[in-house]
């Protein structure tokens, strides 16, 4: 054996995992951190990979399934968010399938049989079909290359998705010990962080931590004025005509009203909740995810299996109940990059029955102690005057070194004025009404209305009467609000929302505190601005470019329905943009275009290179 170092042989080519992101996917460069992570599996080493929804995280494990040997086992909550992935691969030429219920038996002996026949790359499947004793079993008797564990915050009890058959999947780790694991996830906070590593036995794991910013989201947030829903049919028929979009509220019936009103109002809006048939459910989501332009009312139930990458605007027309909460809902607009809205609309109502809920909910008290605490983090966002996104990265401990320039504190700067005196009314107003009448009841006290309560309570008498009459009752109602949201006024919980002192309001009532607040701008002002989302078709100011468009889009609907997948997968808005710029004319100029790889390239460049012809000819 020579001792001589031998020099590394020098190649031309691409590194095998960029050939695959070229050829397979029709990608030209990795977007960071997706090499290293590529890298790290390859070696045979484990990887926590947390990055925004949009950022690419799919592509960290396929890429390294296809160049390691055996199968990946790919782990995910939700059979729709399956079967998309699956679709979308099969379009990209992947042997990959899918095991779960919608299967007949037979197609799931069949996904069996080439899986032991080594015919498949990946393999997508439910956590709980995972762990049964038969599927390890076979398992255990062909080659893996990787376990992927997507949607990895679902291990974590502090989040919203929770899922008891995701703890499980720590005996991976021992029943597997030389198959690399990767667990995957686009929620940010180092709490859920923790418990992932802890519960998925990940502590050995390379961890690869993106920024959580999504500079293509334009925050939106305004208390009500008004009807909100009147606002935000505004906001759609504004910025938003004839796009998809996701519209949240906290109740089922608020979910029924919001939808039926808005196709009263000419829209295309389907209802979503917990309550609906199964197959209503299913239905409306399938139609959400085939069709172009349609708006679903949803209770947070809706939205997790949701990969749909041309979201234009998500609205709530709630507050959501914590900052996790409001950062994921929203993350669901603009996978694709490209701009879209985050709308919400809240009022005094909000944070009142936020607060009910939680004072009685049955929690213990640490549980009940952190969700007071999350509602404080997202009332504190509302009521923000810094850049909404700053302080939405703040709060998951990223820094934004500038104001983002488009949420809307940023383009309407609020004005603040000095609340001091102002609250200092009102919090006595509460002390000397008894501490236990509600906004209304304390607003008429402090506009000296007469009214039979008030006098049969003798609170016509007491000194804080009519001392508020600089204020409307809007403005009164406001500061309530404001001095819930900062925790200077506590809830009852009784149901009926008297109003208490808590110990935080000692230092305004004493005069050793100054209160600074947001001034409630009209809300007329903020939809009066253009912030209409510029989707691709609406940079076509030349009309042979918009029929382009417009036939490629036909084209792609043809294609996708006849192999009934929704439209998305067989390619995306951002791909067809780039034809309609490029115009290719031949096999080598569409392969430029990105997303498209050779399998797809193989089964429509035909079609696309006539299509492009037939449009330049007309
Ligand atoms: P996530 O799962 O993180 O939400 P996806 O894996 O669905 O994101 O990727 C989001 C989008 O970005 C997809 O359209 C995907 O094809 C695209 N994408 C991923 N990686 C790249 C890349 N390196 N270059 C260009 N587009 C990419
Ligand atoms: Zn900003």
């Amino acid at each position: 054996m020579s001792s001589r170092p031998v020099a590394a042989p020098v190649s031309r080519d691409p590194p095998p995992g960029l050939a695959i992101l070229r050829q397979v996917f029709g990608y030209d460069r990795f977007r960071p951190p997706q090499e290293e992570v590529i890298g790290t599996l390859a070696a045979g080493d484990d990887a926590l990979v947390l990055m925004p929804t949009g950022g690419g995280k799919s592509l960290c494990y396929q890429i390294p399934a296809l160049l390691r040997p055996g199968t990946a086992i790919v782990v995910s909550p939700l059979i729709s968010l399956m079967q998309d992935q699956v679709a979308a691969l099969v379009q990209a030429g992947v042997n990959a399938a899918f095991l779960n219920s919608t299967l007949a038996p037979a197609e799931a002996r069949e996904v069996l049989t080439r899986l032991h026949a080594g015919d498949l790359d990946l393999l997508y499947m439910a956590p709980e079909r995972l762990l049964q004793e038969a599927t390890l079993a076979r398992l255990d008797e062909v080659p893996l290359s990787l376990f992927a564990i997507d949607e990895a915050h679902c291990v974590s009890q502090w989040g919203h998705d929770f899922r008891p058959e995701y703890l499980a999947l720590s005996l991976l780790a021992e029943r597997f010990p030389g198959v690399p694991r990767i667990a995957l996830t686009a929620t940010a906070d180092t709490r859920t962080r923790r418990e992932i590593i802890e519960r998925l036995a990940l502590q050995g794991a390379r961890a690869f931590i993106s920024s959580f910013d999504r500079p293509n989201i334009r925050y939106l947030i305004h208390q009500a004025s008004g009807s909100p829903r009147n606002e935000l049919l505004r906001f759609i028929r504004e910025h938003h005509p004839g796009d998809a979009g996701i519209v949240y509220c906290l109740s089922r019936r608020r979910v029924e009203e919001t939808a039926a009103w808005l196709c009263a109002q000419g829209l295309e809006a389907l209802p979503y909740h917990a309550g609906l048939e199964a197959s209503e459910r299913e239905a409306n989501q399938r139609r959400f995810l085939a069709e172009e332009g349609l708006i679903v009312v949803a209770t947070i139930a809706f939205g997790m299996g949701i990969d749909k990458p041309n979201v234009r605007f998500v609205a709530h027309l709630n507050l959501p109940k914590s900052v996790e909460a409001y950062y994921q809902e929203t993350g669901r607009a603009g996978r694709d990059g490209l701009p879209a809205n985050a709308w919400m609309s809240y009022g005094l109502q909000d944070v009142i029955t936020l607060r009910q809920m939680m004072a009685g909910s049955e929690a213990d008290e640490t549980h009940k102690r952190a969700e007071h605490a999350r509602l404080e983090a997202m009332l504190g966002l509302c009521e923000t005057t810094r850049c909404r996104r700053q302080a939405l990265l703040d709060y998951f401990d990223e820094t934004l070194a500038q104001p983002c320039g488009h949420c809307d504190t940023c383009l309407w700067p609020p004005e603040t004025w000095d609340a001091t005196e102002a609250a200092q009314k009102a919090l006595s107003c509460i002390h000397r009404t008894g501490q236990r009448f509600g906004v209304n009841y304390l607003v008429d006290v402090l506009l000296g209305r007469e009214d039979e309560r008030i006098q049969r309570f003798g609170h016509d008498r007491i000194s804080t009467f009519g001392i508020g009459q600089s204020l409307s009752a809007e403005q009164w109602r406001t500061l309530f609000r404001q001095l819930i949201a900062v925790g200077l006024i506590g809830v009852d919980i009784d149901g009926h929302g008297g109003l208490h002192l808590t110990e935080a309001c000692r230092p305004v009532l004493r005069g050793e505190r100054t209160l600074q607040l947001r001034r409630a701008p009209p809300a007329r002002m903020r939809s009066a601005r253009r912030s209409r989302a510029p989707v691709p078709v609406d940079q076509l100011t030349d009309p042979a470019d918009r029929a382009l468009w417009e036939a490629l889009r036909a084209l792609r609907l043809t294609l996708a329905r006849a192999q009934e997948v929704p439209p998305y997968v067989v390619f995306h808005d951002a791909s067809l943009a780039a034809m309609v710029a490029e115009r290719p004319r031949t096999r080598e100029a569409l392969a430029g275009i990105p997303g498209l790889g050779a399998a797809k390239l193989a089964a429509y460049g035909e079609a696309l290179l006539e299509t492009i012809a037939a449009a330049d000819a007309a």
